[in-house]
């Protein structure tokens, strides 16, 4: 793991409240599909947890920047990305995590709600980008339509891969979408799409709460616990 100082070169609005955050780092940095980084605005203070914060890495190793995305809030750290310029420099942990993926798994599902996409936009996007043949099966959950982070990127890499499956589902009120579902992510909505997930390594990134209920329904499901990989958002 090192410390180092990222520069802002880049900033993307994915929805209403969710933007992405592009640094160029000072040295190449290897890390893994699935991992996130620490940013750093209270230097003095690295037990200060309103300023310092983790955030999944949400690009592909082989990318020559590194993105976060964040769910914009009221807080303090929102404000303090929210103000960064370009060329502005921010201290960075890089990497952590071990909810990983190293190109083992012949097939795998992400059971994923809202923010929680973010590793799985690294993971998916190394999967595209090294043309590997890995049978993907996406379920994203959202309360809104609009909410719906990186779609343009998902519904691409969709079209473009035949091994990549992807699903969406909203639960505020009926979608204007006809592709996509209503409700939450519960057994009948995976009997709908016809997801073999006891055959699958499923990847559950999110919310605590949310994580606990995708893991639960996966081992309902007959998933093996050992086949379940989870990494959750604490501080949500
Ligand atoms: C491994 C990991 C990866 C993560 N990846 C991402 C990511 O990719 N994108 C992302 O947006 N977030 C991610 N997070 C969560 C992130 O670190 C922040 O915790 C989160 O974004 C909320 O930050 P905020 O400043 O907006 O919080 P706030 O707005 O301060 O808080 C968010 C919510 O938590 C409540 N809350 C805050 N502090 C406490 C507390 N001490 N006790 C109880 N409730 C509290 C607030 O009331 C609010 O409802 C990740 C976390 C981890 C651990």
């Amino acid at each position: 793991m090192a410390e180092l100082r990222a520069m802002l070169i880049g900033r993307i609005k994915r929805t209403p409240s969710v933007e992405s955050f592009r640094f160029r780092l000072p040295e190449k940095v290897d890390f893994l599909p699935g991992q996130f980084l620490q940013v750093i605005f209270d230097e003095q203070n690295r037990e200060n947890k309103e300023l310092n914060k983790y955030l999944s890495i949400s690009c592909s190793p082989a990318r020559d920047y590194i993105e976060v995305t964040k769910r914009i809030s009221a807080s303090l750290f929102s404000g303090r990305l929210l103000n960064l310029k370009q060329g502005d420099e921010v201290l960075v942990n890089i990497p952590m995590g071990a909810c990983v993926f190293k190109n083992e798994y012949k097939k795998i599902a992400f059971l994923i709600g809202g923010i929680g996409i973010t590793p799985v936009i690294s993971i998916i996007e190394h999967i595209v980008e090294a043309r590997l043949d890995t049978d993907c099966f996406l379920l994203y959950s959202n309360r809104t339509e609009e909410e719906i982070a990186f779609k343009k990127e998902l519904d691409y890499w969709k079209t473009a891969n035949k091994n990549i499956k992807i699903f969406y589902t909203v639960t505020e009120c009926q979608p204007k979408d006809k592709t996509c579902l209503f409700g939450f992510i519960d057994k009948e909505l995976i009997k709908k799409v016809a997801c073999d997930l006891a055959d699958r390594t499923v990847f559950i990134f999110g919310p605590p709460g949310m994580v606990d209920s995708m893991c639960n329904l996966s081992l309902q499901l007959e998933c093996k616990k050992e086949n379940i990989k989870t990494e959750k958002f604490a501080g949500y």
